[in-house]
């Protein structure tokens, strides 16, 4: 599956067409820099994957006759956003011109083209197959959708789920859900404590992107939360419910209405995961929703560093440490608690970050990390963080190498588990939901 030499790069047309430079083989960027790239850091380009164009940006390659790095002048650089499940390793390397414009919120892998198909700098870090594009029917998404909204005619978050996050933005989970299978998103709260750069759900009207989703504009009652969850953690196959998507705030402003959801929805069922996607800022919140029957916590990260961490998430009324605190908090309770590793090759595989990563997972008892792509303009994300060198790097696929081996029992994947996997064998093959 990996190439016998390396792609060569690709430029677009800026009409959206696509082709390879025989010239010049593709490199890959990691922080400020452009590096040529293992053969085993390349793999055919995964289902479901896109490629985009980048307008103002010129590629770099490597010249096949002199090996010379130079700039591709003969049209705009390529990137190739990889589908959930697999860990870009490197970004697609290019030249900035002065007009270019920011970037909005995707990932922006290197690629390069190889016996007649797309390669990009990739590796898959999780078998579940609960968001490959192949597995979801449209048509039996919108029926179950429709159904949805009949069975529950007054549930203001049923409809949101179904009319925008289903049928608007195409959201995998709330597609899945839909679907009665695996995770289901419950989104709660229309207010965050923290201003990411790159939030999702939220951005200043003074700036040049757009969010992806737009915020929750409610806050649903237990009597809501409870209604489709219950049904739907008694009768889906691997069933989660989880609290914090990307299109609200921080469910942890809402933990009091999430306390009495999830002491409601035990009373009816001990089936499944009550998981909750959160950055992870009010430990005591975090302590009574565990208490109240909460099995995993999940909380969002770019850094295990307190200095990159910040001025990202420029934080209101809490700090790193806190988050820090929840992840202690899950593992002294008992239940499972997993990073949400925002990956930005160069600065997550640097020397400190390593370092930092390791005495996290240490001290929090950490169960799992999902090494997930960061959805961001490098030079946006660099530029406002301040960070004109990243240090000596590791390799993205060499650091996974090294914190696996050094903590056996930590998982690695890119979902939240079920509870099958999370009581059960982590690694088995659960018939219908893993890739086999
Ligand atoms: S924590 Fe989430 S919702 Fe809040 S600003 Fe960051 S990305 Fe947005």
């Amino acid at each position: 599956m990996h190439p016998t030499h390396t792609p060569f790069l690709l430029y677009s047309d800026g009409n959206g067409n696509i082709f390879e430079d025989e010239t010049l083989y593709a490199v890959g960027r990691a922080g400020w820099d452009a590096f040529e790239v293992d053969l085993d850091n390349w793999i055919p380009l995964p289902d479901g994957g896109n490629m985009y164009e980048l307008p103002g940006r010129r590629g770099v390659g490597i010249d096949v006759l002199t090996g010379e790095m130079r700039l591709c002048e003969k049209g705009w650089a390529v990137a190739a956003f990889v589908p959930p499940a697999h860990t870009g390793l490197f970004l697609a390397a290019y030249e900035s011109l002065e007009e270019a414009p920011t970037l909005p919120l995707f990932c922006y892998t290197a690629a390069g083209w190889y016996n007649q198909q797309f390669y990009v700098t990739a590796t898959r870090i999780e078998k579940d197959i609960r968001q490959e594009c192949s597995g979801y029917n449209d048509e039996k998404i919108a029926t179950g959708a429709e159904q949805l909204i009949a069975n529950y005619p007054h549930n203001r978050l049923v409809k949101h789920l179904m009319d925008n996050c289903c049928n608007t933005y195409n959201c995998p989970a709330a597609r899945n859900f839909a679907l009665s299978r695996w995770e289901c998103p419950v989104p709660a709260s229309p207010a965050c404590n923290a201003n990411c750069i790159g939030c999702v759900s939220f951005q200043p009207v003074e700036e040049e992107i757009t969010s992806p989703q737009d915020r929750l504009n409610f806050k649903p009652t237990v009597e809501e939360i409870v209604e489709f969850t219950v049904p739907h953690l008694m009768n889906a196959p691997y069933p989660i419910i989880s609290f914090g998507q990307g299109c609200e705030g921080e469910p942890l402003l809402m933990w009091e209405v999430l306390r009495d959801s999830i002491k409601e929805i035990r009373k009816h069922t001990s089936r499944g995961s009550i998981n909750i996607n959160t950055n992870g800022s009010k430990p005591d919140a975090v302590k009574a929703l565990i208490e109240a029957g909460l099995s995993s916590i999940r909380v969002s990260t770019n850094s295990a560093r307190t200095e990159i961490y910040t001025p990202y998430y420029r934080p209101n009324n809490y700090q790193f440490d806190d988050i820090l605190e929840s992840l202690k908090v899950a593992n002294e309770l008992g239940a499972w608690s997993s990073i949400n590793y925002f990956v930005f090759p160069g600065m997550t595989d640097s020397e400190a970050e390593y370092e930092a990563l390791r005495t996290l997972i240490r001290t929090t008892g950490l169960k799992m990390i999902q090494w997930r792509n960061f959805n961001i303009d490098p030079d946006w994300y660099l530029g406002l963080l301040n960070i004109s060198d990243t240090g000596n790097m590791l390799g993205v696929k060499q650091m996974q190498e090294l914190i696996k081996e050094e903590f056996p029992h930590l998982k690695f994947g890119y979902f939240n588990p079920p509870m099958e996997r999370i009581k059960g064998n982590f690694e088995a093959d659960f018939a219908g939901g893993f890739a086999q």
